[in-house]
């Protein structure tokens, strides 16, 4: 799929991170009622490193009885213990957590790293420091509940049950346990099966914060765990992030129950970028909203609208600048673009770029030199794209970008609302009332400014359409664990 060339732009000496410090077990039982624990009957599978196709460690893969004993577990933490307990106490458990996490936080970036193919600057930089301030930021909320809720009798849902994707695996764990405990709320999680790592770290971390047994309870495994979840009698609300195929299947199974739940599913971000933009901040932005973690990430801008008077000129540095970016090791401190995150997503991606070939686009490849082991893709853009291709309208989530251009307002804003995703946009130009203006049009439930792919714990994050609904982070993102 890749023109491989000797050429290289860059002849950095590498500068891998240390993994001395990290200390990763040979395999991981469940987490349940504040222990580890044997599943019994339940395989092992292993969890690779995708960057080089090496073993890291077994994980359990749980039973349906696994998650039955889990829910109990979480269900009379929840009556005994955590319902009963203050704002102000629950608050100091999850302050400890946040602290814990700050403190470990190196040995957090190596693993996320090295189980889910992310580069390191990534996860030292955002995944793992954003996962710790969603947690202080939660905590400072649960003690004033009332003031988010002013007049309102409000209730913890019961026991949460939480599924979270492989693109940002510790931070959407963060996401979700962060404002479930603050509103009062205990939980199974079941973290991705190729990227369960940093969750069972996070186990550890929850047992030396000291939180009663059965508070959190962590299973691990494939898909039917996760529908064991949703479909367990004594759960009261399911929190997903993942793809929507299997979100439209939740939303199904939960129809007709009296289950709250929150969707967070897939996107086809819109990267607008007007003639009157700052040209170069604009190529780099569209650069992170895209290859930004191999494009694994839902709220990715995988769809570029340029300005039709500037076409040559973007695509002529945005050419120059995907050359310059490294393809490689995770570990290195250098690396641009990490390694696919499994083989089968591997697959999925070079279908589509297959797709887009057939389909008549233009296809324009980064000569990044791929290394042979693991799972690797260049940075790739099509033009000459139309809105009817199907690499413009379903979610690729690799490091592929469609372009598109426009001439006016009016046209992109049709174009880019164009799609049944509505999770994100970027808007990059001079004018901030032509922004204002675009982003009451834009179907989008985050919409950039002239940036991308920039989060904060006290911003909601969420979609329309077929993204889902609900919302986290935020104050927005505790409604979702309360009733009034
Ligand atoms: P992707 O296609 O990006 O891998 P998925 O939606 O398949 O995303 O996975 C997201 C999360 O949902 C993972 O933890 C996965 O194990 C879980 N999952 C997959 N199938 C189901 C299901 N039928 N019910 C509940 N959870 C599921």
């Amino acid at each position: 799929m890749t023109k491989k060339s000797k050429k290289k732009t860059w002849d950095l000496v590498p500068a891998p991170e240390s993994t001395s410090h990290v200390n990763i077990q040979s395999e991981y039982g469940l987490f349940i009622n504040g222990k580890f624990q044997k599943s019994k009957k339940g395989k092992m599978y292993d969890t690779i490193n995708p960057a080089n196709e090496k073993k890291i460690a077994k994980i359990t893969e749980a039973t349906k009885a696994d998650v039955d004993t889990a829910v109990l577990a979480a269900k009379k933490a929840y009556d005994n213990v955590w319902s009963k307990m203050t704002g102000a106490e629950r608050g100091k458990y999850i302050y400890r957590i946040a602290r814990i996490l700050q403190e470990r936080a190196r040995e957090f970036a190596v693993i996320e790293s090295m189980d889910g193919g992310k580069p390191i600057r990534e996860s030292r930089d955002i995944d793992i420091p954003l996962a710790a301030n969603h947690f202080f930021y939660y905590a400072g909320w649960a003690d004033k509940l009332d003031y988010a809720f002013p007049n309102q009798k409000i209730k913890p849902h019961g026991v949460a049950g939480q599924i979270t994707p492989w693109n940002f695996p510790l931070l959407m764990a963060a996401w979700k346990i962060a404002p479930a405990l603050a509103t009062g709320n205990t939980i199974v999680l079941k973290p991705a099966e190729t990227t369960s790592l940093t969750t069972l770290l996070l186990a550890e971390v929850i047992q030396e914060a000291g939180l009663p047994p059965g508070v959190v309870n962590i299973v691990t495994g494939h898909g039917p765990v996760g529908a064991h979840i949703v479909n367990h009698a004594k759960v009261n609300k399911i929190a997903f992030t993942g793809s929507t195929g299997v979100g439209k299947y939740i939303h199904n199974a939960l129809a007709g129950t009296d289950k709250s739940m929150t969707l967070e599913l897939g996107g086809k971000g819109a990267n607008i970028i007007f003639e009157d933009a700052a040209i170069d901040q604009a190529v780099e932005g569209i650069v992170n909203g895209i290859f930004f973690n191999q494009g694994h990430v839902c709220c990715a801008g995988s769809r570029l609208f340029v300005q039709e008077s500037i076409q040559k000129e973007v695509l002529k540095k945005l050419k120059h600048r995907i050359s310059t970016l490294i393809v490689g090791d995770p570990l290195d401190k250098n690396t641009d673009i990490g390694a696919i995150n499994s083989n089968k997503q591997l697959k999925v991606i070079k279908d589509y770029v297959k797709i887009g070939q057939k389909e008549g686009a233009d296809m324009y490849v980064g000569e990044q030199v791929l290394p042979k082991k693991g799972f690797w893709c260049a940075p790739t853009l099509f033009t000459n794209v139309s809105q009817s291709h199907i690499i413009s309208k379903e979610e690729i989530f690799g490091p592929v970008l469609a372009i598109q251009s426009f001439r006016t307002v009016a046209e992109v804003i049709k174009k880019a609302n164009n799609t049944p995703y509505g999770l994100s946009a970027g808007i990059w130009t001079d004018k901030g009332s032509k922004l204002f203006n675009m982003s009451s049009q834009l179907k989008a439930g985050v919409i950039w400014g002239n940036t991308f792919n920039k989060f904060d714990p006290g911003s909601p994050f969420g979609g329309y359409k077929e993204s889902g609904f609900g919302r986290e982070g935020g104050m927005h993102g505790l409604a979702d664990y309360i009733k009034t």
